[in-house]
């Protein structure tokens, strides 16, 4: 008789599910009446680095959820942190002169693992919602240091900064800026360190230069009195794990410095281990002025993001600034702090970071590297763990088949079939495993993606 129990799917079937699912939810960034047709994979249960879906099918998480899942589904550290926190304080506001020991606990922490130039940290939501913080720093800044002209911020094309308008203003998504209509004034792109896609004959290094010359030729152009901001991804992610030439980023951080232009690196996902440093920034031997981060912070378990603010910026921003006008109502809330400070002291104790660096890390590398000998892979690249490979219809003249093939989202599909999330980003298929896979995990993670290329080769008739 009564209301029934949200989340049990007990009496609840998966075409159930996905008639409600398409009757109720707008999921985000989805063709609506196209998943409606189909019907939306229902996701009920994840232990470890598999996750379970409502017909009870075991699917290795290739994807780590989003990019975030990094410690693995299930961690018993993390939901007793996040319980403890819930009966104490499950939350409370610091705008009004007040505060409380989990956000300042993490903020401590924070300045412990990241790179000597940051003390102090101010928390989001979400890694959006941290890129907005950032373009308020960056023009608070600037002001308070006289130098009011200084507002312009250069991003990249194919740069993914997060999904709110000034987020989206920063990235360099076409479809994003189309749709959208409204973009944020005083932002301007330059091209990728696309390597693979844009290279041409030039050598990886000499591309690298290349690439980062056109921040320089930027900076001219506009005039470096008027530059305030250059952002970057270390690795870009969700543009299709975008590796840049060793030469791009110490050329950048040069360019940055000589015209008094603020660097900031968008950490959201290459923070907290993914390319088996404590923050991408410190492989690419950069010293940044801001670190977004979000996702892999709390593993995904609960929203939380943040600024790492350099000292540099922060003494003269609280210092000298008086009220910085901005927050969130979660900025720093309790129970996704706590769930932080677990999911790090867990990549402490367990030495997962120095495990990527030293032993997954490479292992990864090496058995992904042997997806390049497949006829349909032009290139296959990792770095730490996240890896892509570039589906080809010509292996030496690296040329793509056409648009209408959709061989990205052909190949995806096979493997969600065949217990593999792999993701399709155009015709380039990424993933970003969580940072506890076994050398077993990672042999099967390959053998799948092998095995998903060959049906998918099958399936347009290439012979191999
Ligand atoms: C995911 C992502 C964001 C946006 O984070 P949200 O939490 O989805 O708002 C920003 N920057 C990068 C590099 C990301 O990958």
């Amino acid at each position: 008789m009564g209301v029934a129990e949200p989340h049990k799917t007990g009496n609840e079937t998966t075409r159930g599910w996905q008639d409600r699912d398409h009757r109720h939810y707008l999921h985000p960034f989805t063709d609506h009446r196209g998943l409606g047709r189909k019907g939306a994979r229902v996701i009920t249960a994840a232990e470890g680095v598999y996750i379970q879906d409502s017909e009870g099918n075991r699917i290795l998480d290739g994807m780590a959820g989003l990019w975030c899942v990094n410690l693995g589904y299930g961690r018993r550290e993390l939901i007793d942190a996040a319980t403890r926190q819930m009966q104490e304080l499950p939350y409370y506001n610091s705008f009004f002169q007040t505060t409380h020991p989990p956000a300042i606990e993490l903020a401590a922490v924070l300045d412990e693992i990241s790179p000597a130039q940051f003390r102090h940290t101010f928390f989001t939501g979400s890694g959006s919602e941290a890129n907005d913080t950032v373009i308020k720093l960056v023009r608070r800044y600037w002001d308070l240091s006289g130098k009011t002209d200084k507002q312009v911020i250069i991003a990249r094309n194919n740069a993914y900064h997060g999904s709110t308008i000034a987020a989206s203003s920063l990235g360099g998504m076409d479809e994003m800026h189309k749709q959208t209509g409204i973009l944020l004034p005083g932002i301007e792109h330059i091209e990728q360190p696309y390597y693979f896609g844009l290279g041409g004959d030039l050598t990886e290094d000499e591309f690298g230069l290349q690439q980062a010359c056109l921040l320089e030729e930027k900076i001219l152009q506009l005039g470096a009195e008027n530059v305030a901001a250059f952002i970057g991804e270390p690795v870009q992610g969700a543009g299709g794990v975008i590796i840049p030439p060793a030469t791009y980023w110490p050329e950048i951080q040069r360019i940055c410095r000589q015209y008094n232009i603020l660097l900031i690196a968008d950490e959201v996902i290459t923070g907290f281990g993914r390319l088996g440093e404590w923050f991408g920034s410190t492989l690419m031997g950069i010293e940044p002025d801001l670190m977004p981060f979000a996702k892999g912070v709390t593993s995904g378990y609960l929203p939380l993001g943040g600024v790492l603010v350099a000292e540099r910026i922060a003494e003269v921003v609280i210092a000298r600034g008086g009220e910085f006008a901005h927050g969130y109502t979660y900025s720093g809330h309790p129970v996704a702090c706590a769930v932080a400070l677990a999911n790090i002291r867990i990549l402490r104790d367990e030495a997962i970071i120095e495990r990527v660096r030293d032993d997954s890390g490479p292992y990864f590398k090496q058995r992904w590297a042997g997806l390049a000998d497949h006829p349909l892979v032009g290139e296959a690249r990792s770095i730490g763990l996240v890896g892509a490979i570039e589906l080809v219809a010509a292996k030496t003249s690296r040329e793509r088949f056409a648009k209408d093939v959709g061989v990205g989202s052909l190949c995806r599909d096979f493997c969600f079939a065949n217990g593999l999330v792999m993701r399709a980003v155009g015709d380039t298929m990424i993933v970003s495993p969580p940072l506890v896979m076994a050398h077993a995990h990672i042999d099967e993670l390959v053998d799948k993606a092998w095995l998903c290329l060959d049906l998918t080769a099958e399936h347009l008739g290439i012979s191999k």
